[in-house]
Formats: C-alpha cells, sequence, structure tokens
C-alpha cells in the first residue's frame, strides 16, 4: 500500500497590521507579544504530534501565517533542529511567508541556513493606492527591495502572491501588477482574485470592484501574458516556472496529508484508512495553554466532496488510481458524478484521467456540487 505524502504546516498567528479583506488567522502584534514563548510552544506542539506519527519523510515544510517573517531567524533554530532529528529532508521543499516593507527582511540570510529553501512575499499589487486601499504597510518599491535582498541571500525559489480585482482596479492595472511581477523574474507566481470574505473589513463595508466581465478579461489577458513569459499555469491561481510547482499546495491539491501545528492551524492525516481533520485552539493566547487539537473524522461522502474540491483545482486534473488511493473507495462509487459533470461539459474522461474543462475550472463549486 503506498504511503501518503506528508507536509507540515507551521503557523504564526500575528502581523504587523491587520488588512481589511484577510480573514486568516492573525492578529496585529502588541508590544507584549512574546514571539520566544509562541516558537517554544510550536516546538512542543510539534514533539507531541510526533508521537502518533510513524512517516519519517517530509514533502514538505510551510511556515505560514500570519507574517512569519517576523520571528527573528535564531528563534527557529530548536524548532528546525526537532524537524531534522525526525524527518528525512531530502528535497523538501521548505517555504516561508514574508511581506515586503519589514525589518524581517534582515532574517533571510539566517531562514537560508536553517535549510528553507523557499520564499513567498506578499506582494498584492504594485500600485500605491491600491496598496493604500487593501490596508498594506508596504510601497511598491519595498517589494523590489524585499526580491532583490532574497536573491542576495540566494533563494532561487521565490514567488510572489499578487491579487486582481482590486477596489477600483482597471484591466490595465491589473495587467500593469503582473508585467512588474515578470519584471522580477520570480520561479513561482500566484495570481489570484480578491474575494470579500466574512468577518472582514471589506465585507462589512464592501470597496467598489470591477464587474464579473472585467475580472473575466483581467484573468484571460492576465494569463495570456503570464503563458508567454514561460509560466505553466498548473492551479486555478498558480503559475511556475519549469519544475517550480509548489511541492506543498500541490500536495494538498493532490489530497495528501499534512501536519498543522500553531494557533488555529489545520491538519489532515490518515491511519488505517481512516480519515481525521484536525484543528488548533485558533486565539493564540488559548493555544499557548491548550495545544490540542480538535479531531474529526471525515465520513466517506464528505471525503469524496473533499477530494473534488481539491484535486479538480489542479488544470491536469487527476487520475482515477489517486482517488481510490486517497479516498479509499474503488473508482465506480464516482461513475455517477462523472456522468453529470461529463453531460454539463465541465470535465474530460480520457483514459483513467479526469480533467476540468476551461468552463469546469470556471465554476468548480458548481462542479463539485454534482457529486
Ligand atoms: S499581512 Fe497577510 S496575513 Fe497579515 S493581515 Fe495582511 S493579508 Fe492577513
Amino acid at each position: 500500500m503506498e504511503t501518503i505524502p506528508l507536509s507540515l504546516y507551521i503557523h504564526f498567528p500575528w502581523c504587523k497590521k491587520k488588512c481589511p479583506y484577510c480573514d486568516f488567522n492573525s492578529l496585529e502584534i502588541q508590544s507584549d507579544t512574546s514571539v520566544s514563548e509562541y516558537v517554544s510552544v510550536l516546538e512542543s506542539d510539534l514533539k507531541s504530534e510526533l508521537v502518533n506519527e510513524k512517516r519519517k519523510k517530509l514533502v514538505s515544510i510551510f511556515l505560514g501565517g500570519g507574517t512569519p517573517s517576523l520571528i527573528p531567524g535564531s528563534e527557529l533554530n530548536v524548532l528546525f533542529r526537532i524537524i531534522a532529528n525526525e524527518f528525512e529532508l531530502l528535497n523538501t521543499e521548505i517555504t516561508i511567508e514574508a511581506n515586503p516593507g519589514s525589518s524581517e527582511f534582515s532574517n533571510f540570510y539566517d531562514y537560508k541556513l536553517f535549510g528553507i529553501n523557499r520564499l513567498s512575499i506578499g506582494a498584492q499589487t504594485f500600485n500605491e493606492r491600491t496598496l493604500k486601499k487593501l490596508g498594506r504597510i508596504h510601497n511598491s518599491s519595498d517589494i523590489k527591495n524585499a526580491f532583490d535582498l532574497a536573491r542576495r541571500a540566494h533563494f532561487n525559489n521565490i514567488n510572489i502572491d499578487i491579487m486582481y480585482g482590486l477596489p477600483n482596479q482597471t484591466i490595465s492595472e491589473a495587467i500593469d501588477d503582473l508585467e512588474k511581477t515578470i519584471a522580477l523574474d520570480p520561479e513561482h507566481i500566484s495570481w489570484y482574485e480578491l474575494t470579500l470574505e466574512p468577518n472582514t473589513v471589506f465585507f462589512k463595508n464592501p470597496p467598489k470592484v470591477p464587474s464579473d466581465v472585467r475580472k473575466e478579461r483581467m484573468f484571460e489577458l492576465g494569463k495570456e501574458k503570464l503563458l508567454a513569459a514561460g509560466y505553466h499555469q498548473y492551479e486555478i491561481s498558480a503559475y511556475a516556472k519549469p519544475g517550480n510547482q509548489s511541492k506543498h499546495n500541490t500536495n494538498y491539491w493532490e489530497f495528501g496529508d499534512y501536519l498543522g501545528i500553531g494557533a488555529g492551524a489545520h491538519g489532515k492525516l490518515t491511519k488505517a484508512n481512516i480519515v481525521n481533520r484536525t484543528k488548533k485552539t485558533r486565539n493564540p493566547k488559548d493555544y499557548l495553554k491548550n495545544r490540542h487539537s480538535i479531531v474529526k473524522k471525515v465520513d466517506p461522502e464528505e471525503l469524496v466532496i473533499e477530494f473534488l474540491m481539491n484535486a479538480l483545482r489542479l488544470i491536469d486534473g487527476f487520475e482515477l488510481s489517486l482517488f481510490e488511493k486517497r479516498c479509499h473507495q474503488h473508482r465506480s462509487n464516482l461513475k455517477p458524478f462523472l456522468l453529470r459533470a461529463l453531460e454539463k461539459n465541465l470535465i474530460e474522461v480520457k483514459r483513467d484521467r479526469v480533467t476540468p474543462t476551461k468552463k469546469g475550472s470556471l465554476f468548480l463549486n458548481e462542479l463539485v456540487l454534482l457529486a
């Protein structure tokens, strides 16, 4: 039986300032926030998660947030020693998220020493007016400075996050953002649409965003630009130079397993063909006192929906053998869904491979509802 690939997600729940569109588990860092205390709790959290984990290989590690690059490099020493003692880290992709415009970039050299080999920079846009509207603390030259500093620290695998469909954004502004991103020549670009999520300031007081027709046009033109610049689209919002697809996100989309540590971190773990979702206490103060996980078994119907929701994000879709390995069900269970989706021209099936059509990728939620 194939071992399900395992990743590790580490959550850092603070940022310098909360952005009005952000629904991640992130709070504004306070003068009395102890990063050292939090990192030492992460160490114990990881140790207790490892008690029941037999797998010794990690596909990827992702330090996300929040702004994990607010952690001084020296603070990560013990955590990375525990990881290196427990796991074989051969070809493991290790990413840290960073935001431009903060002193946290002085840590880049240290991160590299700990084996962090990928940096994800949250640029979002180069447009000064829109950066202000998004509540970001950086300006466009901070993005370039951050990128240059990362290259000087010998990061040769860098992602830049860029959004479109931003408040009052024109089509040419959206394309201009991509041109500026491409000019930096990162290995990976995540180009995704702004969504107004519940529990955010933007949800309560929505800004004026471009119409759906305009956003569709931005998407089509932007995609053309990215493809022409040598980036390959492998997921709805992810574009990579050859060989630089994100291993961490790909493991999520291929429905692999992951350990989640840190405040509010989610995990997915498979044992004896049973899939469990895990979730840590969301509030950082509570997490410092109690780092136990809530564990919930995923029932077989839910499992199929979750699998499809992830795997159909991939432009190349999935093989039916992957469905069998991850959901522990025979492929015939998927047949009614496949027939319904084929009839609506939302997927294609060739041999064992199920691929979303262009319409299927655009209407992913509707497609998965057919299951
Ligand atoms: S910097 Fe990122 S994680 Fe922090 S509040 Fe802004 S969008 Fe959220």
